[in-house]
């Protein structure tokens, strides 16, 4: 089973996903994740693109996701965050015969977005994410896996995350209709608990 996990900036993707990779015993792709990992590299040129909330131009992003996709790793299926984001990628996943049995879309109300957003907080050496009432770490202020410093994304502040919301309505956004075509859009009330959001998804994909 091949899985999309789909939803403007957050509306809690990430945290979804890990949590349905660890239900389902299937790999999580996290674009994100991969490219915050590359941009941590000297010199990066992903960064400037990254900590203004534009997208990475497609050539870099689809060649790295392709290639973890269609891995061994992958042969029984995955759960995909953050990719395709854009008509192009999708195109591109298309014309590799990548097929999907589900893009769960995630939906809720701008103003628990932004509470999501304001609060969230991300371990700098781990990517766990967390919020500071929705996932609170055990430890204020401390990853509970590594003991690091947790941080706030670059990308978290309101200026660069109105710049996020647009870019999702223009160039993201419209993929839905393509999925929609194919019958395969799960539309999930991301507003609940986590918890709740997960048996929701777990119920249409049964
Ligand atoms: P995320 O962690 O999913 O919110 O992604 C953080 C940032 O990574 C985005 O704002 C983009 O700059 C970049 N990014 C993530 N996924 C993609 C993608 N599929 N295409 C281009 N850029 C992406």
């Amino acid at each position: 089973m091949n899985i999309i996990i789909f939803g403007q900036p957050g509306i809690g993707k990430g945290s979804t996903s890990i949590r349905l990779s660890k239900k389902l015993n299937m790999p999580h792709i996290a674009t994100g994740d991969i490219l915050r990992d590359e941009a941590k590299k000297p010199n990066n040129k992903l960064k400037k693109f990254m900590d203004k909330g534009l997208l990475v131009p497609d050539n870099i992003v689809s060649e790295t996701i392709l290639k973890k996709i269609t891995s061994k790793d992958c042969k029984k299926g995955f759960i995909l965050d953050g990719f395709p984001r854009t008509p192009n990628q999708a195109d591109l996943l298309e014309k590799n015969s990548v097929k999907f049995d589900a893009v769960i879309n995630l939906e809720a109300p701008t103003e628990v977005i932004i509470e999501r957003l304001s609060g969230r907080l991300i371990c700098p050496k781990d990517n766990t994410i967390y919020h500071v009432t929705n996932i609170p770490p055990k430890k204020p202020g401390i990853c509970d896996k590594c003991g690091s410093k947790l941080v706030k994304r670059k990308d978290d502040i309101p200026s660069v995350i109105k710049n996020r919301i647009n870019v999702y309505i223009k160039d993201t956004k419209p993929i839905l209709d393509f999925y929609g075509k194919k019958g395969i859009v799960k539309n999930i009330d991301g507003s609940k608990e986590l918890e709740k959001v997960l048996d929701d998804i777990l119920a249409v994909l049964k």
